[in-house]
């Protein structure tokens, strides 16, 4: 089913993400995580592609897992910055033949070591997304950033640059992760003077480890409410406890989104199952799954 499909219900959508292994013999394992994830019921299942500017041999063999053999619509991550325009073409034919329609186009990091772009390589997510459009009948979603996303010149130009990524066909918005609510209700306020008016769907990362919370203070610019740091000080050195109270603090998160209107949510799960359920759990009289 197409997402945009998914979101006109105006039912709470939550939808969960997972990465594919980085090597073929841990596929197994990975189809552990897909039955798993899947048996939770989200809405739909995002599988990322070449994360940290490596290629993704096996997002499609995920994204096939979670759609044709675990029943759960896939939105297949596809990114401009690791993958050559034949690549891309390559990749779209076999999303293709699995009846894979949900596409999240994005230009990706930027690899170090390599000049960007390439002359076989599109510049910008925009131009990816008129790629697809043009290769026929995808949904095509995109990435926003509500804190601006880091190399733009400014919040604005970020905007500008939003809109011309949703002229291009983007169908949807799911955003960069983000810890203070107002942050994103300020943003969805902003993208809506442009005239912005594509669903827009809140990323929560429920922060559950050490190793994540070193990674998101290292993102330039994302705002670490006091509350939130609270809480990475007081548990950092108890890891049941920090999952704990990280489940919670992204409970919290969804619930006040939802009492204010926001009813399509992404959780950044990352292949933890466990993660997923406890959320989905807390939100049972809330939420209900597909
Ligand atoms: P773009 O939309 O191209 O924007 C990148 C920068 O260029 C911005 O500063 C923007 O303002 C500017 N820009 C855009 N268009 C123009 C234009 N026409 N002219 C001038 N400037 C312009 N990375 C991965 O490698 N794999 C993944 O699977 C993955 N999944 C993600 C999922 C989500 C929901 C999010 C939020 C991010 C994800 N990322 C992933 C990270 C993402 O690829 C990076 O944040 C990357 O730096 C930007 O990608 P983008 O698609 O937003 O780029």
């Amino acid at each position: 089913m197409k997402i945009s499909e998914i979101l006109k219900k105006k039912e709470v959508t939550i939808s969960c993400e997972l990465f594919p292994p980085k090597k073929g013999s841990e596929l197994k394992k990975a189809h552990e995580v897909v039955r798993e994830t899947a048996e939770l019921k989200p809405a739909y299942i995002s599988v990322t592609y070449g994360a940290s500017g490596g290629i993704s041999e096996h997002t499609v063999d995920m994204a096939n897992e979670v759609q044709n053999k675990n029943g759960i619509t896939a939105l297949a991550h596809l990114t401009c910055a690791s993958s050559g325009k034949e690549k891309i073409q390559q990749v779209l034919g076999e999303l293709k033949e699995k009846h894979i329609e949900n596409i999240l186009a994005l230009r990706g990091d930027i690899p170090e070591h390599l000049d960007f772009p390439l002359p076989n390589q599109y510049h910008h997510a925009s131009e990816l997304i008129q790629e697809i459009r043009d290769f026929g009948d995808f949904c095509i979603g995109g990435a926003c950033y509500p804190e601006g996303h880091p190399e733009a010149e400014s919040i604005d130009a970020d905007l500008e640059n939003l809109k011309r990524k949703v002229e291009a066909g983007c169908e949807f918005l799911t955003t960069q992760m983000f810890f203070d609510n107002n942050i994103l209700y300020n943003f969805l306020y902003r993208a809506l003077k442009k005239n912005i008016q594509v669903p827009v769907i809140a990323g929560i990362m429920p922060v559950t480890n050490v190793n994540q919370i070193r990674r998101i203070t290292s993102l330039s610019g994302t705002v670490l409410p006091q509350r939130f740091r609270a809480i990475v000080e007081r548990f950092a050195e108890n890891p049941a406890a920090l999952k704990q109270a990280g489940i919670a603090y992204a409970t919290d998160q969804i619930i006040d989104l939802i009492a204010n209107g926001v009813n399509y949510v992404h959780l950044y799960t990352m292949n933890k199952p466990d993660v997923a359920g406890a959320i989905l759990n807390n939100l049972s009289e809330i939420y209900h799954a597909q």
